[in-house]
Parts: C-alpha cells; sequence; structure tokens
C-alpha cells in the first residue's frame, strides 16, 4: 500500500511554496506501488521534488509523489536509478566514485525523474548528455526507450511530449579522477549561490529562453522590472528571470506578474515567452 495523505497542502511539497491541498496525496514506496498508483489514478498529478512546478491555489485531486522511489545503483560506469532520487546525490555518489558526467547538474535541486521529463541543463550540460534508456509508464505498459527514441530538444523529452511516466532511468558517465569531478561540482555550485536569489522560494527561471541569443533576465531588467511585484510575487531583484515568493505568494499573484511580464517584453522586443515552470 502506498503511504497516503488527505487534503496535504501542496504549499509543503513546492520549491516555490505555494499551492492549495490535494485531496488524495499518494507516496508509493516501490515501482510496483507507483504503477498500481497510476493505474488506479490515471488524471493524478505526478510530483517529483516540486522545483518546478507552480501547484493551484485551490488545490487538485490526486498528486502522486515519486520521492518514496529512492533506489540506485552503479554498474562499473553505467548508473540505474529510480525517478524520486534527488540529482544532487546522484552528483555526490557519482563523484565518490571519479565517475564525470553529472556535474552539470549540481544545484538543481529537483529529482531524477523531473530532470528527465523536462531536459534540464545548466552550465553547458544537459541531461540528454548522459542518459542512456529510461524504463517508463505510457498509460497502458511498461517500456524501456533507447537514448535515440528519447526525443530530446531544449527543455523537452519524449515523457513531456506525450505525458508518459519516467519509472527508472540508466545514465552513462565517464571514469575521471574524483578531486576533479568535485572541484568541477563546487565551481557550478559558487557560480549558482553567486547569482541565484536562492534564500526565496521560487521555481527557478520562469520562462524559457526563446532563442539561443535572447536573455530572459537580461531583457526583463532592461524593461526596469527588477523587483516588481505583484502581491508577494516579486521579479527577483538579483536574478530578473527568476519570480519569488516574499511572503505569501499565491499562484494568482505569480501567473499575473508572468502574464505582465510576457506582454511587456512582447511589446518592447518583439519575443514570445513561455513558462518552462509546469503550471498546473
Ligand atoms: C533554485 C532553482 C534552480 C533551478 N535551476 C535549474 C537549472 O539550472 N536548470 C534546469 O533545467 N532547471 C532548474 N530548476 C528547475 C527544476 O529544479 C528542474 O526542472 C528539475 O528537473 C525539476 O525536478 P522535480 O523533481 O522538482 O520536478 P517537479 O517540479 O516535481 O515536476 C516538474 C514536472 O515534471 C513532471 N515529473 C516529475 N517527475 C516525473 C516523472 N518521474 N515522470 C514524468 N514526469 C515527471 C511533473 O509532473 C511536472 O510536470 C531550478 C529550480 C530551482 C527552484
Amino acid at each position: 500500500m502506498c503511504r497516503q495523505f488527505f487534503n496535504e497542502p501542496l504549499s509543503l511539497h513546492t520549491s516555490f511554496k505555494i499551492g492549495g491541498p490535494a485531496r488524495l496525496f499518494l507516496v508509493p514506496e516501490s515501482l510496483e506501488q507507483f504503477l498500481c498508483a497510476l493505474k488506479l489514478f490515471p488524471d493524478a498529478k505526478l510530483l517529483g521534488k516540486g522545483t518546478n512546478v507552480l501547484a493551484p491555489d485551490e488545490g487538485v485531486d490526486v498528486v502522486i509523489s515519486t520521492l518514496g522511489l529512492n533506489n540506485f545503483r552503479f554498474d562499473g560506469n553505467l548508473l540505474v536509478s529510480e525517478a524520486g532520487v534527488l540529482l544532487s546525490k546522484l552528483c555526490v555518489e557519482s563523484a565518490q566514485r571519479g565517475l564525470s558526467g553529472l556535474e552539470f547538474s549540481y544545484g538543481i535541486p529537483g529529482t531524477i525523474g523531473g530532470a528527465i521529463f523536462m531536459n534540464a541543463g545548466a552550465y553547458g550540460g544537459q541531461m540528454a548528455d548522459v542518459v542512456e534508456w529510461v524504463e517508463c509508464f505510457d498509460g497502458e505498459r511498461v517500456r524501456v526507450l533507447h537514448r535515440d527514441q528519447l526525443e530530446f530538444s531544449y527543455r523537452n523529452s519524449v515523457f513531456k511530449k506525450r505525458n508518459w511516466v519516467v519509472l527508472r532511468a540508466c545514465l552513462s558517465l565517464t571514469k575521471s579522477d574524483a578531486e576533479g569531478v568535485r572541484s568541477k561540482m563546487e565551481e557550478i555550485m559558487r557560480r549558482r549561490l553567486e547569482t541565484q536569489p536562492l534564500e526565496f522560494p521560487s521555481a527557478g527561471s520562469f520562462f524559457k529562453r526563446p532563442r539561443n541569443d535572447f536573455y530572459v533576465g537580461k531583457a526583463i531588467e532592461q524593461l526596469g522590472l527588477k523587483g516588481y511585484r505583484v502581491g508577494d510575487a516579486q521579479i527577483s531583484t538579483k536574478h530578473a528571470g527568476f519570480i519569488v515568493n516574499v511572503g505569501s505568494a499565491t499562484a494568482k499573484d505569480v501567473i499575473a506578474l508572468a502574464q505582465t511580464v510576457k506582454e511587456l517584453i512582447e511589446k518592447h522586443f518583439d519575443v514570445a515567452l513561455e513558462p518552462e515552470v509546469d503550471i498546473w
């Protein structure tokens, strides 16, 4: 049986600290329980660490969390992990074994399942670079997809396009020296701490980069919007690409603020922004 919670506040499970109750909140503790829950509640919302989600103020019916799926193992330079393991944990474990490839993701605060779903990336790397195969559920059956079937592109994957669920994944890493891997991770963390408003709840960069040569944060800053607020949702004063929750922001505040930014960017730069954050 999955662990079950009733009327569980989603604000406790999202990095934005926003979201009303999940009428039923399920935490499967094995892949078998996970599949059972997915079949029983095909319309459930799926939640990893909740670091790329804006959950509605009025809540949702059923949420299935992947955080109980936390087994992983190394086999030479291959790492096989269930969907709910945190990327940071996998980075540290890989570094300890002198395995390189995941350094770019150090500091991305989500699970491996969420990261594969949206092909998370940073500092020149992305999940597509290291994923070898993925075991997934397509709504009817379990399949194993190899890297050439994953349809990865910028912040996109076959899982996002088709609403398929990542169960387990295998990453292919490269033997390297532990010290070198660790120092690369530390350098990346230092850059994050310097540039990102980690002292406030957020979901990271709110918008996708619309083109390689268009920097959303810079454009928002040029419009003088740093610090602009709707309720307690604010354009970060440190990094204008982030919307932060400076108190008790609601999902409605965040959406209204994002809409204003979108309209102004369209008007001044003729560029259409799309959210990177998954708005439920
Ligand atoms: C401070 C901060 C910094 C960040 N920096 C970065 C960054 O540098 N680069 C970057 O790409 N992102 C970044 N993010 C965003 C976020 O951490 C990543 O997108 C992360 O991969 C999301 O993982 P998650 O487990 O939190 O997913 P969640 O937020 O729980 O879910 C996100 C989406 O993935 C779906 N999902 C979750 N698990 C699965 C699964 N097993 N199968 C199918 N779908 C699933 C959910 O249904 C939802 O639609 C940042 C966020 C924060 C708060």
